[in-house]
């Protein structure tokens, strides 16, 4: 899976979406904002649900330089 997906940790609120829909993932760091511990650890389909569930559109995904899910820019 040839994705890049980028965090804005500026607006991450930390409600955990998605790490429920990616769970392999995204994490919660210790400071309760997410991460990628994983860049394909789940299918490609839930990353996408993850990004796009994200409250506040800190997620971006991008597949092979082409912009699936365009979050909130940093
Ligand atoms: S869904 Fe969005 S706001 Fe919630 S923890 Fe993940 S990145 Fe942060």
């Amino acid at each position: 899976m040839a994705l890049e997906i980028k965090i804005n940790r500026e607006i991450c609120m930390g409600s955990g979406n998605c790490s429920f829909w990616a769970p392999d993932v995204f994490d919660l760091d210790d400071d309760g904002v997410a991460i990628v511990t994983s860049i394909d650890g789940s299918p490609e389909e839930k990353v996408i649900l993850a990004a796009q569930g994200c409250p506040t559109q800190a997620i971006s995904i991008i597949r092979d330089g082409e912009v699936i899910v365009q979050g909130a820019p940093s």
